[in-house]
């Protein structure tokens, strides 16, 4: 099969781990055509933006300390990784050329003591720009012939929506067909750096975080890829959060929509766009464990199976957040209303979470990150208290429950049975949401009550079976 695997910043996070994943790679090989693509080097990108940040603050010498200790963390890596006198002069020098330019940008931002989307995506596309070296070289001194290629040089061309661009897929797809192939030809191995790609211009722009997962599926609906396989620290997406339910199971099949939803919650978060390339060529992607090969994963295609389709598939939960209650007579009947609160909010960049109103519409509900809770209702008042609402409570330390399963979609009977199910505990509900898709039905409840609401569903539902 011709493959693309996409790996994380832990297998690129020591010398070791990246023998690890470049023994792995080599043994694929034996079997399947293996195309690549790597993440920065764990926590890396943090950096790379927290230094954009100390350039703004003209913060210089902390931007330049910690730029310090990236290079000096690639360094030392590439020292260790191989061994080789020729190959890791090879790799130096290349390592050398790529910090050089790095140095080179740092130095021109902290000149202007400014940073502009289009240079803060530049300088965040570094940590993919690196790692990819540092596996390249490692599988060359194994006898596989491999080649560094960052977004750009491999042909990802995108919009120019620096922090969350998008891929021009038809002159993506040639260019990157094109470069991926030549290089098969020539028996050669590309390695693909994730997160960025360039716009029509050639400044190189990024997919916003996480966004790796996204060149992987570029990647794989350019060259028709057989399938994806998003390699993690996990074994695949699971039934609940089994550091709540001890017979939490892993789940074999969910369609995309389905995993789209599931990735939002649970512990593998996947780039919101993601699995956008794949749906129209129908490419199924894998969710796997670089550390328990054995396993399969979770398989996300077009068409589970149709024992793999059960009316819930899992229960997923977010811990601490705050809600807030909007309230006011005048809310009452007044157009624009909700415009006014959620544009505040916006202002404010807080994200809103999940929202309900009740149709008298004389309160709504949102819920918000419990760090972004003060700002939030900070706005609100500021804004809006004594004009538009009356009264704003707040509600801290709530925990969203969704359960997800295209199965729900027409099936009567569920919410009464999640309800009386979490009722039997004694659990009190606040909030509640479905999207018309009945693919989520998403409740708050008190966080203290969460780990018992978890439980009494993943019971209702028998998905320990
Ligand atoms: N390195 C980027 C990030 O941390 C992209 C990725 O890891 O997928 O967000
Ligand atoms: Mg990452």
């Amino acid at each position: 099969m011709k493959l693309v695997l996409k790996f994380g910043g832990t297998s690129v996070s020591s010398p070791q781990n990246i023998q690890n994943v470049s023994t792995l790679i080599k043994k694929l090989t034996k079997e399947h055509k293996i195309i690549p693509v790597f993440s920065a080097i764990s926590g890396v990108t943090d950096d790379l933006i927290r230094i954009t940040h100390l350039i703004q603050n003209r913060n210089k010498e902390a931007a330049s300390s910690l730029a310090k200790k990236i290079i000096k963390m690639h360094t030392d890596i590439a020292e260790q990784c191989v061994k080789n006198a020729k190959i890791k002069k090879d790799l130096i020098s290349k390592m050398k050329a790529d910090l050089d330019e790095f140095e080179d940008l740092l130095h021109g931002m902290l000149l202007l003591g400014e940073v502009t989307p289009r240079s803060s995506d530049y300088m965040i596309s570094f940590g993919e720009r690196l790692s990819i070296n540092l596996v390249a070289f490692t599988l060359n001194e194994m006898g596989v012939k491999a080649v560094p290629l960052t977004g750009k040089d491999v042909g990802i061309v995108t919009d120019s929506n620096f922090g969350g661009a998008k891929p021009l897929m038809d002159t993506t797809r040639l260019h990157v067909s094109h470069t991926v192939e030549d290089l098969l030809q020539k028996k050669a191995m590309p390695i693909i750096g994730g997160f960025a790609g360039a716009d029509q211009h050639g400044n190189i722009t990024t997919f916003g975080r996480g966004g790796s997962d996204y060149t992987a599926t570029i990647i794989a609906s350019s060259i028709k890829a057989d399938e994806v396989w998003l390699m993690s620290d996990v074994d695949g997406l699971m039934t609940t959060d089994p550091k709540i339910v001890k017979d939490a199971k892993l789940i074999k099949e969910v369609s995309y929509i389905e995993a789209m939803e599931m990735a939002l919650f649970g512990a593998k978060y996947i780039h919101p766009r993601a699995l956008e390339p794949l749906v129209a060529k129908k490419i199924p992607l894998r969710i796997r464990n670089t550390f328990n090969i054995g396993n399969l994963g979770t398989l996300v295609t077009a068409t589970p199976q149709a024992d793999t389709q059960k009316t819930v598939k899992c229960v997923s939960t977010i811990r601490h957040t705050g809600l807030i209650d909007v309230r006011g007579g005048s809310m009452v009947g007044a157009p624009g209303t909700a415009a006014t609160i959620f544009s505040i909010l916006a202002k404010e960049g807080i994200n809103i979470m999940m929202i309900s109103q009740s149709p008298s519409e004389s309160s709504i509900s949102i819920i918000v990150k419990k760090n972004d809770l003060d700002k939030a209702v900070n706005a609100l008042e500021m804004n809006l208290l004594g004009k538009v609402i009356k009264k704003v409570d707040v509600t801290v330390d709530v925990s969203i429950l969704a359960l997800i399963g295209s199965g729900m979609r027409g099936i009567t009977g569920v919410a009464s049975k999640v309800f009386t199910a979490v009722a039997k505990k004694g659990v009190n509900v606040i909030m509640i949401a479905q999207g018309s898709s009945e693919l989520n039905l998403a409740f708050v409840v008190k966080d203290s009550d969460c780990n018992a609401a978890v439980q009494a569903l993943h019971d209702e539902f028998n998905l320990g079976k």
